[in-house]
């Protein structure tokens, strides 16, 4: 004679044990000698489980229990989502010789509504996982980094030059939060060079149109704008919410007022600055290595500095600079390899050479040294310098 579901299910509930969720909540704060069994599938599993049990599907249980648990005497407490598939793997271990099997009625939507606490694992989507596999591949990297990545803020100062090849690429590496922050509109000059920018964005302001290339690069990617002068009174607010900086400003006051609030809020700072066939590269860790003002204690006086439309630059040149400063960012951001911490990258395209100079921290640094006073309404408001963007 056949029987229905029903019929089983009571006829399996009669013979297990079952307790309740706060059976199993206090029995996970006093003892520790019992194995707790998640039986339902993956994707159940992947939006969260109760902490420290073991996942193990309803369709592999009898499979791989005895590797799981090899002792019949192990105390096993079963859930599922709602307390009818961990019943039948209750009854189906009991069956196998497990001497001390409970089911947890309710399963986990139980556990949930009466609060009771869960944990949801860290994991990247099939999507991400296909997007990211070349990461995945670099145990550097890994999974574990490239949430990393995802989880991380970026900012940088000007959608420009520099802006442009380190935005791409750090979009499309997955960089999870990137901020903009330029005042300008895309002009017909910029684009030999600006590659966040495209011919139909002309006349558009630079921080919209580098979010629409960033979206088509990579939608995973939060994009905020800032179509604003950065000034002693929005950095600290713009700043604070990023875990670096990407600074590719096009004069020596705004690299200032970068420095000085970068330091005050102790966020790492990747430096670049391009001219003519020349380009310079750092990274600025407040306090680990020195600062931009270590480096550079005094603005060029404005009367020496050419202005921003007459300085000339090697198109290709800020892809180069740009990516050293991309490489740096996702250095820190993952806490791998050696940045240019203490060093500057000089880089000269015609020669084709890359050299690295010691930097020091200056002891005297009106910045970062020991009698610094850091005064932002003090960063004279624009001296455009020997940079381009
Ligand atoms: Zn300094």
């Amino acid at each position: 004679m056949s029987s229905s579901f029903k019929d089983v299910l009571s006829q399996v509930k009669k013979e297990i044990r079952e307790v309740s969720v706060q059976d199993v909540d206090s029995a996970m704060k006093s003892r520790s000698d019992f194995v707790l069994l998640d039986v339902r599938e993956k994707e159940e599993w992947d939006e969260g489980h109760l902490p420290g049990a073991v996942f193990l599907p309803r369709g592999f249980l009898e499979v791989r229990i005895e590797k799981t648990v090899p002792e019949r005497q192990t105390p096993i407490m079963i859930y599922c989502a709602g307390g009818v598939r961990s019943a039948l793997a209750a009854k189906s271990l009991k069956d196998m010789g497990y001497t001390d099997v409970v089911s947890m009625a309710g399963g986990y939507g139980e556990w949930k509504n009466n609060g009771l606490p869960f944990v949801v694992p860290e994991k990247l989507t099939k999507n991400r996982l296909a997007r990211y596999s070349r990461h995945l591949k670099i145990p550097e990297v890994g999974e574990k980094g490239q949430l990393k990545l995802l989880q991380s803020k970026v900012l940088f100062v000007g959608a420009g030059g520099l802006g442009s090849p380190a935005g791409v690429y750090l979009a499309a590496s997955g960089v999870g939060t990137i901020g903009l922050i330029d005042s300008d509109v895309v002009d017909e000059s910029n684009l030999q060079r600006q590659i966040l920018h495209w011919t139909s964005s002309i006349g558009m302001p630079k921080v919209d149109s580098a979010r629409r290339t960033i979206f088509e690069v990579n939608p995973d990617v939060k994009v905020k704008t800032y179509q604003l002068r950065l000034d002693a009174s929005n950095v600290l607010d713009i700043m604070q919410d990023y875990d670096l900086v990407v600074s590719g400003s096009d004069n020596f006051a705004t690299a200032y007022l970068v420095n000085d609030a970068a330091v005050m809020l102790r966020k790492p700072v990747v430096y670049g600055s391009i001219f003519r066939f020349d380009g310079q590269a750092s990274t600025f860790v407040p306090y680990e290595g020195p600062c931009f003002r270590c480096l550079y204690p005094q603005a060029t006086p404005p009367e020496l500095a050419p202005s921003c439309d007459e300085a000339g630059v090697l198109g290709v040149l800020p892809g180069v600079v740009g990516l050293i400063q991309a490489t740096e960012a996702v250095k820190v951001l993952l806490n791998i390899g050696e940045p240019l911490v203490g060093r500057l990258l000089v880089y000269d395209a015609l020669g084709m050479s890359f050299k690295t100079f010691r930097v020091r921290r200056d002891p005297n640094c009106s910045t970062c040294g020991s009698n610094a006073h850091i005064d932002l309404e003090a960063i004279p408001e624009f001296v455009c310098a020997t940079n381009v963007r």
